[in-house]
């Protein structure tokens, strides 16, 4: 299934850098299976077949796609946002293109370190977890003896990026 359409159904202020914009969109169709074949291709794909998931990067920004969705996190602007959703189309159907010549990759991406899982909690050292601090609380979900779950403000709608991403970063 090739990607021919993406709906923005959301755009807010980054939560780091109000300057730039977070998003969602609606994928036109269910593109899951052209994940392990992005993962073969693309150097610095984040893979997690157990959503499944892949993350890219492009330049600054970060984009995070789902079988029938995707986010994007600090984009310049609505502007940036479309340029970076075509150049992604252009990729997701050049690989689809060329799939029957690549190999597939069905491993899944190096978990990420614990200052990159850091860097998306909220950073308050309430404790609420139960941890002492968020960066202790991004070491133990790494260590899979902490949960999601656990931290309420990641449940609060401006967090919901964040979590979001941290979902599909962290291994399954
Ligand atoms: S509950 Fe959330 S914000 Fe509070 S210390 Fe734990 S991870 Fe950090």
């Amino acid at each position: 299934m090739t990607l021919n359409r993406v709906d923005i159904t959301y755009i807010s202020p980054c939560l780091a850098d109000p300057d730039k914009i977070r998003l969602k969109a609606d994928l036109g169709s269910n593109i899951g299976d052209i994940f392990p074949f992005v993962n073969a291709e693309i150097e610095r794909a984040n893979y997690n077949p157990g959503l499944p998931s892949l993350s890219l990067q492009k330049e600054f920004r970060t984009i995070t796609l789902y079988e029938e969705k995707m986010t994007m996190i600090k984009a310049e602007n609505s502007t940036d946002a479309m340029q970076v959703i075509e150049w992604l189309k252009d990729i997701i159907n050049d690989i689809y293109a060329r799939k029957d010549e690549i190999e597939p990759d069905h491993t899944a991406s190096d978990p990420p370190r614990p200052l990159e899982i850091f860097k998306l909690l909220p950073k308050t050292n309430c404790s609420k977890c139960g941890e002492l601090t968020c960066l202790a609380f991004a070491v133990q979900l790494l260590e899979y003896e902490q949960d999601l779950e656990n931290c309420p403000k990641l449940k609060e709608k401006d967090y919901a990026d964040a979590r979001e991403t941290l979902k599909a970063m962290l291994p399954q």
